[in-house]
């Protein structure tokens, strides 16, 4: 890391810029503060931006850097900065969607230096909104990505030119889609610098369709589109029920296909289930190729973790990514979430990242999700739908056999599974005291204790539940 630096300075000997200096005084007064592990976790990895009068905008790679940095060293960033620029200093938080730095205080073998463009200023003065951290060589490859990421590599190549249009990749959260499509968009202008790609979500399209026609505008939106060389929405799902914006999106849809222009879109089902998309939307998508992702299976959730945590510099063992692995299954998202929150203990503590710090933060991670995913509500809804039952009817006065028994399961779980009081709950199954709560919780004991298959419905509700399926 020294090193690094040191060569990044002598070579811009005469134009570091103020907020590099500036940042560099706040890091030498942190780091007297605080253990070096905290330092190398939450510390290094942050960018300056800016300076601007007194105020020092930073890029910290994520949101969870701001809230845990606030939570433990607010104190200890409030005394530097007023040191380094005086009592009116202030910082200000950016989130870098590039990410890349974090790689910069690793000890990973590739340079820093090279390859990705600066996230802040767009290619060819055309903002993109593709962010360098998405590539194919950070891409693990594993069954459930196989052939979406072989499709993916092969429209890099030739955008447009293959049989692939739309390529159409679908599938759960934190799957790997987004990383996919935006590592398509890199690619492309990594071999054809010319070409106008753009990436956005299905949203910011819709969003940007609204505005324009509150500002009499649809023609140039629609013509930009139209003039692209690669687009690529993700999440199209969030335009189902949304008419016009469909009916747009159609004819650039349409008008791109023709002119042999590249369309990548993500979704989070496949096309024939997207429900309030036009059939003839539908039928588009269906042109090239429809290919799913899937969750990945232990010995890709292995290459994944071994992969992330060498690029935020930590070594794990075999054993600590291996218990990883096996129990954190739903998706690479929460692969990640662990290993920044592992990081996060361990500096918290000083301590050692050991087999026993791995256990105790996956124990910490599935409490935080049940807490977080279960309500009341959602016990409700998920109760009603088992036992088809309407969710209406729990909430009333329904004393019908089918009734009770959801509305008693419900309120069982609800008890088991969140924090509120029996008043509370009763309250949202139709203002019920709190006594007939303790009678619904008692009798599902009793019941699913004598009936095997009531037992195995619940248990697998409260499995459901706790997983946040
Ligand atoms: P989705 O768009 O399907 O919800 P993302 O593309 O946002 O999922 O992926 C979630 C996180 O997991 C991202 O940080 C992404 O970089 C990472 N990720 C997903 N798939 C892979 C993979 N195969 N290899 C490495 N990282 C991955
Ligand atoms: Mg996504």
């Amino acid at each position: 890391m020294d090193n690094l630096k040191t060569t990044k300075k002598v070579k811009h000997k005469n134009i570091v810029p103020k907020h590099t200096i500036v940042w560099k005084e706040c890091l030498t007064l942190i780091k007297k503060g605080i253990p070096n592990i905290t330092y190398n976790t939450w510390f290094l990895p942050i960018k300056p931006y800016e300076l601007e009068n007194n105020t020092l905008k930073i890029l910290v790679p994520n949101n969870y850097f701001v809230e845990w940095i606030e939570e433990h060293y607010n104190t200890l960033i409030n005394n530097t900065i007023s040191q380094v620029l005086g009592k009116d200093g202030k910082l200000v938080y950016l989130i870098n969607e590039a990410e890349e730095e974090v790689e910069d205080t690793t000890t990973l073998p590739q340079s820093t230096e090279q390859k990705k463009p600066d996230p802040i200023i767009p290619a060819n003065n055309f903002n993109t909104n593709l962010s360098p951290r998405y590539q194919f060589d950070n891409y693990v490859k594993g069954e459930a990505n196989e052939l979406a990421r072989a499709a993916a590599i092969a429209i890099s190549d030739n955008p447009g030119e293959t049989s692939f249009n739309p390529l159409f990749i679908y599938g759960g959260v934190g799957l790997g889609k987004t990383h996919l499509i935006q590592a398509i968009g890199n690619n492309i202008l990594v071999k054809f610098p010319a070409k106008k790609v753009i990436y956005l979500s299905a949203d910011i399209f819709t969003t940007q369709f609204v505005e324009s026609i509150q500002t009499n505008k649809v023609g140039e939106f629609s013509k930009f589109y139209n003039e692209l060389d690669v687009l690529i929405i993700d999440d199209i799902q969030f335009l189902t029920g949304r008419e016009r914006t469909q009916d747009l999106f159609f004819h650039i849809f349409n008008n791109l296909h023709q002119a042999r222009k590249q369309i990548i879109l993500s979704s989070d089902k496949p096309p024939r289930d997207l429900k309030g998309m036009n059939e003839r939307l539908i039928s588009r998508f269906n042109w090239g190729l429809t290919v799913d992702v899937q969750p990945p299976d232990f010995e890709t959730r292995v290459a994944i973790l071994k992969n992330k945590s060498l690029s935020f510099g930590i070594e794990l063992t075999n054993e600590i990514i291996e218990l990883i692995a096996y129990n954190i299954t739903s998706n690479i998202r929460e692969l990640e979430g662990t290993l920044i929150k592992l990081l996060a203990n361990a500096s918290l503590n000083s301590k050692e990242i050991d087999f026993e710090l791995a256990r105790k933060t996956i124990k910490e991670i599935s409490t935080q999700k049940k807490q977080t995913n279960i309500s009341i509500d959602n016990i409700t809804r998920i109760v009603c739908k088992e036992f088809d039952v309407d969710e209406n009817k729990v909430r009333e006065k329904n004393r019908k056999k089918e009734v009770v028994l959801a509305r008693q399961v419900a309120m069982y779980l609800s008890k088991k599974l969140t924090k509120s009081s029996l008043k509370t709950i009763g309250l949202h199954f139709g203002g019920r005291d709190h006594s007939t709560v303790i009678h619904a919780y008692n009798n599902i004991e009793k019941l699913t204790s004598e009936d095997v298959s009531l037992n195995e419905i619940v248990t697998g509700l409260k499995n459901k539940l706790e997983l946040g399926l």
